[in-house]
């Protein structure tokens, strides 16, 4: 094989990319007469706010796609990790296991219930968190008594863990429920980035206690700021929906809140979006794969880098399309970001690991070496669905 060419990896990008004048985004949304349709519904009844139908029908559109019991929709998906955290019981004071490389949502939900992250390290194959080394972690440092999974070195209780799909690509569920029943640890998935995405064909998001998504601008479906809490447990998505609207106590005219709860409910506009767009998930996950297969065919004889690929239990949504320069190759990282920027083409490095950020730099973590390696060599590139063509648009 010849040696690693930065013009050779800036070819194989821009030869999955259409001609066009302006800059590729990362990731962009668009729109179409239905999305503008349904909005519209909203403006001429009326309905914008906290009340409307759009908000139950987006509900049980996601739980039919996602196959759970109950999908209760707020405003963002850092609102929903945070209820998410509360309905399986996590209280200040408390652990959480989160991965070290995600996006800083994760670990903020964490701390506004007091609690502290844990930072877990990644799993090469995934690029999620990986279960066997949380076992090893755990087997090492942890103990299960009669009230639960305690940290030895810190004294605190352990009391969930938040595996996150990163990029589209789901977690080895198996593994990792293994892992947590052994330890009796609850698990809420974070599936923000993978709506859409499959681990053996359950859909992520719907397997562990709950999971959440997000509708963010950026997302494979957009609400222009949304999320949604999942769970298969009937009297916990009662608990997520009373939590997330106030608290408040169904009456004909008095105001009764029996706790503190949270105005997280999403309007009923976003809501519309939200609808209009779900009816073309099928449609987006069949482009970013198109466009995965592109970029994996583009990368193939390209040496020095790597197209990341779905894991082998996955079907990927492929959010955000991932190359991983080769260790010796990474301190290139750098200069072919500038070089893709300056020609239009909107590349970004992965996420700061969370472990080294100001507020985060002193809560306990494992041994984090293959979060710091994916740190220092991933790229991500353009993924919008279109960008694949749309010649199997609606
Ligand atoms: C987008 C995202 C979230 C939630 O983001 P919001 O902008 O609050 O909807 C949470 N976790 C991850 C990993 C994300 O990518």
């Amino acid at each position: 094989m010849s040696a690693f060419s930065l013009s050779a990896v800036i070819d194989a990008i821009r030869s999955c990319l259409p001609e066009t004048t302006g800059p590729v985004a990362l990731h962009e949304p668009r729109f179409d007469d239905r999305d503008r349709e349904y909005v519209n519904e909203c403006l001429d009844t009326g309905w914008v706010s906290s009340a409307g139908p759009f908000v139950d029908r987006f509900e049980r559109m996601l739980a039919d796609i996602t196959g759970v019991r109950r999908a209760v929709a707020v405003v963002n998906g850092t609102s929903a990790l945070h209820v998410a955290l509360q309905l399986v019981g996590v209280r200040p004071g408390d652990e959480v296991v989160v991965p070290a490389l995600t996006f800083i949502a994760t670990a903020n939900a964490v701390a506004y219930c007091g609690a502290i992250p844990l930072f877990a390290d990644s799993d090469e194959r995934t690029l999620g968190l990986d279960p066997h080394k949380l076992a090893v972690f755990l087997r090492n440092r942890a103990e299960v008594r009669t009230d639960g999974c305690y940290n030895r070195d810190t004294g605190r209780p352990i009391r969930a863990v938040v595996p996150m799909h990163t990029f589209g690509h789901p977690v080895d569920m198996d593994a990792l429920l293994a892992v947590c029943e052994e330890f009796r640890l609850a698990v809420v998935e974070d599936a923000a980035e993978s709506l859409g995405s499959l681990y053996k064909g359950r859909h992520t998001g719907g397997i562990g206690r709950v999971g959440v998504l997000s509708f963010n601008g950026n997302k494979i479906v957009t609400t222009g700021g949304g999320g949604a809490i999942l769970t298969q447990d009937e009297e916990l998505g009662e608990r997520a929906k009373h939590l997330t609207t106030t608290a408040k106590r169904p009456h004909p005219w008095e105001y009764v809140h029996d706790e503190i709860g949270y105005n997280y409910r999403l309007p009923n506009l976003n809501a519309a979006l939200g609808c209009a767009q779900l009816h073309r998930l099928p449609i987006l996950v069949e482009q970013k794969r198109r466009l995965a297969e592109r970029y994996a065919n583009a990368f193939a004889e390209v040496p020095g880098v790597r197209f990341f690929r779905e894991p082998p239990f996955a079907r990927s949504n492929y959010w955000l399309n991932a190359i991983l320069l080769d260790e010796e190759h990474a301190q290139w990282r750098d200069r072919l970001l500038a070089e893709t920027l300056r020609l239009g083409i909107l590349t970004r490095p992965v996420w700061r690991l969370l472990s080294s950020l100001p507020m985060y730099r002193h809560c306990p973590r494992m041994d984090l070496s293959v979060a710091e390696s994916i740190e220092r060599r991933l790229i991500n590139l353009p993924s919008s669905p279109w960008l694949a063509g749309d010649e199997r648009a609606s």
